[in-house]
């Protein structure tokens, strides 16, 4: 079976661009174009007017985990019990909502600026358990996320139902006021195509490292060419060790998701006639759900450490697991009703926190989205442009300030430690997939 991803399927394409040949300098190099790298290209370009910037990615821009995604634009994440109000840890839930409200901010303004057409919903989305003991501590949600400015809802029985047309959910949290959902493809090819004249971009070139060279020029080195500049940004996300950044403290994920037909009018005359929707679990590893104003059907429910990609036959196997998923919700579907299904890759840490930083002379870099980096990418690429353009602001000190991603352990510890949790985590989410 083939992997497509169907966002990337549904969006147009964007013009090819060459690939890198030859020796080239740049004034900027940007590595990597998906949320992160693309805005901090425009933030760049909007700083340094007259600069000769250039972005490079391995493969066709803006078609990594950033139009791989499900598409939550996340503003208020879901309190764990520590971060409640009163206890220790509110304080930092706090400091990061205050980030999220800024990178969501930065969204919008993105799409406002650029006239980006990417389906985009800001009327919040749902924290949904089907078995109601996973979702604790309900009024000290509600008031934890009130005080950081959400606005919330408690919801159970005919009233969930009647929200999203399937029984599988007992107990949910609507969370408004900055979260959103958009349509991920869109969104990010919206970022490509709206870059301005003095920003070059190549495809399809992939860079195998980096090395200073005289003047304090660092020089990039791709299969046919290399580039020669005075500031790079590092904007690879899970793919950071390949720019030769081994201790940013995070570690890749590959992740897996489906998208349906269509549902027809009968099918969703039968569901309620819902108002398209956005579920997240209260689990790390339990589903991520929504259906789309086009009436589909996506489901991401398989999250794994490995550090090599899924074979097709692999990918067939995850798809059992999305048909599952699907008809514990819709018992109609069945797998012919899939339409595509893809894997991404994410970066994770061990605290939940970025790496973000100086990581020498001239260059910059940031990794560590935890499974939120579609506001926070595109937040993180402004605000590593604008550290390497050597400005400040409240909001840039609270990233540094909140960067650590926590010390991890040399692998093959790494590879044990991480297999053993995501076990426990898959049984402690096994209603929820
Ligand atoms: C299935 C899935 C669901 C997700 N759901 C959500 C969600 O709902 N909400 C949310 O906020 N986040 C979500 N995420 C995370 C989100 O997609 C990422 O945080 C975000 O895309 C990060 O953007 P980025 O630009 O930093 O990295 P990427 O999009 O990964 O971009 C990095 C780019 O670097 C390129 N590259 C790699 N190696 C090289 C090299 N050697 N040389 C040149 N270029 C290179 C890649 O081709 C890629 O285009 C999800 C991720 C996945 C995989």
């Amino acid at each position: 079976m083939e992997n497509v991803c169907g966002w990337i399927a549904q969006a147009r394409n964007s013009p090819v661009r060459d690939r890198l040949s030859g020796k080239q300098k740049a004034d900027w190099l940007v590595i990597g174009a998906g949320i992160t790298g693309l805005s901090a290209a425009h933030t760049l370009a909007e700083m340094h007017p007259q600069a000769r910037i250039v972005v490079v990615d391995r493969q066709r821009a803006a078609q990594g985990a950033s139009a791989r995604n499900s598409g939550f634009v996340v503003g208020h994440e879901h309190p764990t019990t520590d971060e409640l109000l009163g206890h220790q840890g509110f304080a930092g839930y706090e400091v990061d909502t205050s980030i999220s409200h800024a990178a969501t901010a930065q969204v919008r303004q993105r799409i406002a600026r650029h006239g980006i057409e990417c389906d985009f919903r800001d009327s919040g989305y749902f924290f949904a358990v089907s078995d109601p003991a996973k979702l604790t501590h309900v009024e000290e949600k509600l008031t934890t996320l009130k005080a950081v400015g959400a606005t919330a809802q408690f919801l159970q029985g005919e009233q969930l139902i009647q929200k999203l047309g399937t029984r599988h959910y007992k107990a949910a949290i609507w969370c408004g006021n900055g979260n959103a959902l958009l349509q991920p493809a869109k969104y990010v090819k919206g970022l490509l195509d709206a870059l301005p004249e003095n920003v070059i971009l190549y495809e399809n070139t992939d860079i195998t490292g980096l090395e200073r060279v005289g003047k304090g020029h660092i020089r990039a080195n791709g299969v046919d060419g290399s580039i020669e500049a005075n500031q790079v940004l590092v904007c690879l996300n899970a793919f950071i060790p390949r720019a030769g950044i081994d201790n940013s403290g995070t570690f890749a994920m590959e992740l897996s998701a489906s998208l349906t037909r269509p549902l027809s009018n009968k099918e969703f005359q039968a569901i309620g006639s819902v108002e398209p929707w956005g579920v997240l679990s209260t689990r790390p590893l339990g589903a991520t759900v929504r259906l789309t104003p086009d009436r589909r059907v996506m489901i991401r429910n398989t999250a794994e450490y490995r550090s090599r990609d899924l074979s097709n036959s692999d990918l067939l196997q995850r798809r059992k697991h999305h048909v599952l998923g699907l008809q514990r919700r819709f018992p109609f579907l069945s797998e012919q009703d899939i339409q595509y299904t893809w894997t991404g890759h994410l970066s994770a840490s061990r605290t939940g926190q970025p790496f973000f930083a100086k990581v020498e002379e001239g260059v910059f870099a940031v990794a560590g989205c935890n499974g939120s980096g579609v506001a926070r990418g595109t937040l993180w690429g402004r605000l590593l442009a604008e550290m390497a353009s050597g400005a400040s602001s409240p909001v840039l000190q609270s990233v540094m300030q909140r960067a650590q991603p926590g010390w991890l352990p040399p692998k093959p510890f790494l590879d044990i430690g991480a297999m053993l949790r995501m076990r426990v985590e898959a049984v402690r989410a096994r209603t929820e997939i």
